[in-house]
């Protein structure tokens, strides 16, 4: 089976903004990863962001805006994280992602609407919006029974 790009904090890495984590306890995810089929990541910190950190909303998609809440520009961060995701996603030939919803980084379909008031809108983070540009479909952690059948789909593909 192919490698999945995961989102370091659905994996129990403390990297969210605030020093937490995600962790998704499923069996299934469990397993992959014993077997070594998962590859951990985080964009941001990847970008060089550090833990904990201010939380960041996309302000503007053309041209791209990321800030604090109190107007810190760190579009450059964002970027080269989202950067970073898509070489290691094609070093690691990944086959798709699991990535953390509503991030500005990790969103896949939903993301906070910039005015830091907790309200979403329709868009991906940059990380998960570069991954599928690049043709690698991107799951949340609400889509785990998605996830699952594309795998089964392209394991039978490939088989
Ligand atoms: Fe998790 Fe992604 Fe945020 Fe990193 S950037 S903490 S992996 S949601």
């Amino acid at each position: 089976m192919n490698k999945i790009l995961v989102s370091a904090c659905l994996l129990g890495a403390n990297v969210r903004y605030d020093g937490g984590n995600h962790l998704i306890d499923h069996p299934i995810l469990k397993a992959w990863n014993e077997r070594g089929l998962l590859v951990p990541f985080c964009p941001e910190v990847a970008g060089g962001l550090s833990t904990p950190r201010p939380p960041s909303e996309i302000q503007n998609k053309y041209p791209i805006l990321i800030t604090t809440r109190d107007g810190e520009d760190l579009t450059p961060e964002y970027l080269s994280g989202a950067e970073k995701t898509v070489e290691l996603a094609r070093r690691e030939g990944v086959v798709c992602a699991l990535m953390k919803a509503k991030s500005p980084s990790c969103g896949n379909k939903r993301i906070y609407d910039g005015s830091f008031t907790g309200n979403l809108t329709d868009g991906a983070g940059v990380a998960a919006a570069e991954l599928m540009r690049n043709g690698i479909a991107v799951f949340s952690e609400k889509e785990l029974p998605e996830l699952f059948a594309f795998i089964e789909d392209s394991e039978r593909i490939s088989a």
